[in-house]
């Protein structure tokens, strides 16, 4: 089975129309995920000229494989946010994500988006766990969070030790969200550009604009705002601040609703649950997602996603499994989203993402952080997303030192190859690096009975990909990059393709 979100099997994209960008824009967003359209929506409104560039489709990202609980209530993150920063900057935290949670709310009423009101929960069966949503309750009342509240008992089939619960919170389809922002956007003004992946960015000195090139065409902007989850230029080195995460969905049937609210653990591995509605108005299907780990270390992907499955199939006998699939998000290392300018004094090209999970208020939080930041306007709680805050600066000594796992991936990755010196053909859905004839790591991979070739080098910072069994993919380690078997970039800060040999 092809793995695709239940969200993407709902909205089917058309086949692309030829794309072609030209023209001066006030704004160029790059990236049509939460995030890119929600700033775009906000900056067209106010009459900006806006331009969207996607380099795949609207929702081609993670928010088109997000699990979509708009909450406030964040597994464990605010006790990780309260170990790092003080409490100033957790209450910050917390506005952003109240101030985001209601601007979904009243933009889902007013554009007619379906959601459903839960409370959130993150429960414990640990021991351990058990001291984790302690300490995260603690950290939500101490960052104002007063709703949140100790629960013993959870209508879960297995045994809870308890939660922290967060009452009256969302859960959406995020793409019927991408699509109402997307119109909402191009009926202000704003123009959205599917195909058109972006390479560079240059110029801005002074007031000049920026010269933003894609593969179809360049456009000039008074303002460039990166919303492509991590950044696509090198420049601030965002990629050395936070782990790529994969994790893994999967939609069940069900005969009648199988949860009644947005579950996360806090224990490993990792699981989470909700409902939504069945598309045919049918009952209802349950959605299961977890088991994540860095991208491009897993063993094998499958396996992981066999473990949620099997998982789910003992807790929840007689479902019937209709969606599997996998996304990634960035966890900083220093645990809260950048937000702002790209390097310190780059106040008109902006970056936003680095969510650890938690996207779907954040990002909206990141948008209104932009467009205020765009507009003259002041977000008292936008200061905890700084970029370039000295607390934050404080955090990258602890970032090189995390990063010294990357190095020692860069180098067994080019040693790897090495031991594997295969040159017989690769069995169907299996891939491997191999050295070729000149000494040079090439990725080989056989799909749908077809061999593929292709540079093992990632095309960003030099990783060797390494294939991810589940999705059919190779998948740098370093910096979570992800190309397609005959190459094309998938996803991650790449702006090129794997070459072919
Ligand atoms: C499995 C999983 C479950 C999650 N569940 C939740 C949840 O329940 N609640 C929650 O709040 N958060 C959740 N998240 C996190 C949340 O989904 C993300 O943080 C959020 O969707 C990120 O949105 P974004 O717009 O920043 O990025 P994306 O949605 O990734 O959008 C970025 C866009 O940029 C485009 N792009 C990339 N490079 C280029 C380029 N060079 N040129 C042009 N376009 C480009 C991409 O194609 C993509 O469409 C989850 C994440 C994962 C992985």
């Amino acid at each position: 089975m092809a793995l695709t979100s239940v969200w993407r099997d709902r909205h089917p994209v058309p086949p692309p129309a030829p794309a072609d960008v030209s023209g001066e824009w006030d704004v160029v967003v790059v990236g049509a995920g939460i995030t890119g359209l929600t700033t775009a929506a906000l900056l067209a409104r106010a009459g900006r000229s806006v331009l969207v560039l996607e380099a795949r489709h609207v929702g081609a990202g993670t928010t088109g494989g997000s699990t979509a609980k708009v909450s406030v209530q964040q597994g464990t993150q605010f006790s990780k946010i309260a170990r790092r920063h003080p409490i100033s900057v957790l209450r910050k935290y917390a506005d952003a994500n109240v101030e985001a949670l209601a601007w979904v709310e009243r933009f889902c009423a007013d554009h007619d988006v379906a959601v459903q009101h839960r409370s959130a929960y993150t429960y414990a069966t640990t021991t351990s766990g058990v001291r984790s949503v302690r300490s995260e309750l603690e950290a939500l009342h101490r960052a104002g969070v007063e709703k949140a509240t100790w629960v013993d008992d959870l209508p879960l089939p297995f045994r809870v030790r308890g939660a922290v619960m967060v009452p009256d919170q969302l859960q959406l389809d995020p793409l019927d969200l991408l699509d109402a922002l997307a119109a909402d956007a191009r009926a202000h003004g704003a123009t959205i550009v599917a195909g058109a992946r972006v390479h560079r960015v240059h110029g801005g000195h002074g007031q000049a604009p920026y010269d933003v090139v894609t593969d179809v065409g360049s456009v000039g902007a008074g303002t460039v705002v990166l919303a492509t989850n991590m950044p696509i230029l090198d420049r601030g080195a965002f990629f050395a601040r936070a782990k790529p995460s994969r994790s893994y969905g999967l939609a069940f049937r069900t005969t009648e609703q199988a949860v009644d609210g947005m579950y996360l653990s806090a224990d490993a591995p990792t699981r989470s649950l909700r409902d939504t509605p069945a598309p045919d108005g049918e009952g209802s299907l349950l959605l299961v997602g977890g088991d994540g780990h860095k991208t491009g270390a897993a063993t094998s992907e499958r396996s992981h996603l066999d473990g949620l499955r099997e998982w789910t199939l003992g807790h929840y006998p007689g479902v019937v499994e209709t969606h599997a699939w996998s996304a990634q998000d960035y966890v900083p290392h220093h645990a809260l989203p950048w937000v702002g300018p790209i390097l310190p004094g780059a106040d008109r090209l902006l970056v936003a993402g680095g969510y650890s999970k938690w996207g779907m208020t954040n990002g909206v939080a990141a948008a209104l952080a932009l467009a205020g930041r765009s507009l003259g306007g002041h977000q008292e709680w936008a200061a905890a997303f700084d970029p370039w805050s000295s607390r934050e600066l404080a955090g990258l000594p602890e970032s090189a030192r995390l990063n010294a796992s990357v190095a020692v991936e860069l180098t067994t990755g080019w040693l790897r190859p090495l031991l594997a010196l295969g040159s017989g053909t690769v069995d169907e859905g299996a891939g491997e690096v191999r050295l070729d004839r000149v000494g040079t790591p090439t990725a080989v991979c056989r799909v749908d009975g077809v061999e593929h070739a292709v540079s093992a080098v990632c095309s960003h910072l030099g990783g060797i990909v390494r294939w991810n069994d589940a999705e059919r993919s190779w998948d740098c380690p370093l910096h979570g990059s992800r190309f397609a078997p005959e190459g094309q970039v998938l996803e991650g800060p790449a702006t090129c393709g794997l070459r072919r040999r």
